[in-house]
């Protein structure tokens, strides 16, 4: 048995944190740090944020701090701003008379989470025990009353209560489950990892924007490749991406998104920006050129149509399930219609794309078409010698490629190649 991790470095907790709990005890409220700030300070690890949950209402809260508003409809919470850094501060919960009153869908999803509780019924409103660790910084005490520094200390994960019912009442708690498990390496507990290969089908009970904002926190923490895999191996992937997941069946889309997470993690890593467009142009891209290839075949569409269009009906489609922001959407666009332009390469042509805002992720983007197996004739390898070689070079390379070009439009078309070699490269 490991002993267990009992120790707080004070030193690690954020000021403005212990300013917003002294001055609601100040005023007679009860507060506390909790959640995912005290499992990560027991595990030795700096927080990203700080969440107080208190006893007092939001507009209890909102009055005591004038850089605070109320935020959230279904689970109201309070924001306290301090520059860059926003303190999240929670009134205690409370239990729900029944299961199924006018607070749940037909599912037993809660719908409206804002009925308050005393210190022990929040507790238990908690999703997994480990998240359910309290912490008082004037005592330095430890309130532990779901045994969940047990869980942090043994790396796993265990929902408070038996994991159906908690799945059900709130169905992203299976994405958190995941997000966890790949952000901190725990294992989930059996019988919470059965009821989420189970109830994988409650996530389309969750409404896109949420879904959203519960992929970037998935894939762009750090961990995204982990969480992928993670939700492969629970088939959760299908219920958030129905078209990724089926074009897996017949293309490289697999072996795709899990290099561009591979990529974004190394990028968070090493401090580089990293922009969800990226990501979905890797998850929605195979979807995007059967769609494409449908329309030139079957509407006999010319390619810039059938781009656009096809563009368009697989980003509608995705929306049904998980919102995109439409600041991601062009951006998704421009990355998937430059692959059709990177292969014509005589003239002006490869200088002009050189100079596109969204060359360099286009680029990044066709070197990892390359790595998931796609054939395109050393293209990638065409174009990291371009980008750097000198104005003699380039000309030779240009000249060499338009020639070669030049020859292959003058012979006899080939049968199409299949979908899954990539698109069509002649321009
Ligand atoms: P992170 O490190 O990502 O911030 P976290 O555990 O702090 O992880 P938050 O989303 O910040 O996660 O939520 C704070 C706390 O609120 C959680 O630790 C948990 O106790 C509780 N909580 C959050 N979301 C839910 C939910 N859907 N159901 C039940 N409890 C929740
Ligand atoms: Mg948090």
């Amino acid at each position: 048995m490991n002993t267990p991790l009992t120790s707080i470095d004070s030193g690690k907790i954020s000021i403005n944190a212990l300013k917003v709990v002294k001055r609601l005890q100040e005023h007679g409220y009860q507060a506390y740090l909790v959640g995912g700030c005290i499992r990560d300070l027991l595990l030795g690890k700096s927080p990203k944020d700080f969440d107080i949950a208190t006893d007092a209402h939001p507009e209890e809260v909102r009055d005591l701090f004038r850089n605070s508003r109320i935020v959230g409809k279904r689970f109201r919470i309070v924001h306290v701003r301090f520059g860059p850094e926003i303190v999240e501060v929670t009134t205690f919960r409370g239990p729900h008379d029944e299961q199924y009153d006018e607070n749940h869908s037909d599912s037993g999803m809660t719908l409206n989470d804002n009925v308050y509780g005393t210190f022990e019924e929040d507790v238990f409103r908690r999703d997994f025990a480990m998240n359910a660790v309290y912490y008082q910084p004037q005592t330095e005490e430890i309130i532990d009353l779901a045994r969940g520094v047990e869980d942090i200390t043994a790396a796993r994960i265990k929902t408070i209560g038996e994991p159906e019912g908690r799945l059900r009442e709130d169905p992203v708690r299976m994405l958190r489950a995941i997000r966890f498990q790949a952000k901190l390496g725990f294992e989930l507990e059996d019988e919470l990892a059965d009821s989420i290969e189970s109830l994988g089908y409650l996530i389309q009970d969750v409404s896109p924007a949420r879904l959203f904002e519960e992929v970037l926190k998935l894939f762009m923490s750090g961990n995204g490749a982990a969480a992928f895999e993670h939700l492969m191996e629970l088939d959760l992937y299908g219920w958030l991406f129905p078209d990724s997941r089926r074009s897996m069946e017949s293309n490289a889309t697999e072996a795709l998104v899990k290099l561009a997470l591979e990529s974004t993690d190394r990028r968070i890593s090493e401090g580089l920006p990293v922009t969800p467009a990226f990501i979905f142009a890797a998850i929605l891209w195979y979807p995007f050129e059967q769609e494409k290839e449908r329309l030139l075949k079957e509407e006999g569409a010319t390619q810039v149509a059938a781009s656009h269009e096809a563009a368009n009906n697989i980003i509608s489609k995705q929306q049904l399930f998980t919102s995109i922001p439409k600041r991601f959407k062009e951006p998704m666009r421009d990355i998937w219609f430059l692959q059709f332009r990177l292969p014509n390469r005589f003239g002006q042509k490869p200088d002009v794309l050189l100079e596109h805002k969204r060359f360099r992720a286009a680029y990044d983007f066709l070197l990892l078409r390359e790595s998931a197996g796609e054939k395109t004739g050393e293209l990638g390898a065409w174009w990291t010698e371009y980008r750097e070689a000198d104005e003699d070079r380039r000309s030779v390379m240009k000249q060499a490629s338009g020639q070669k070009q030049r020859k292959r439009r003058n012979r006899k078309p080939r049968p199409r190649q299949n979908s899954s070699e990539g698109p069509n490269w002649q321009p």
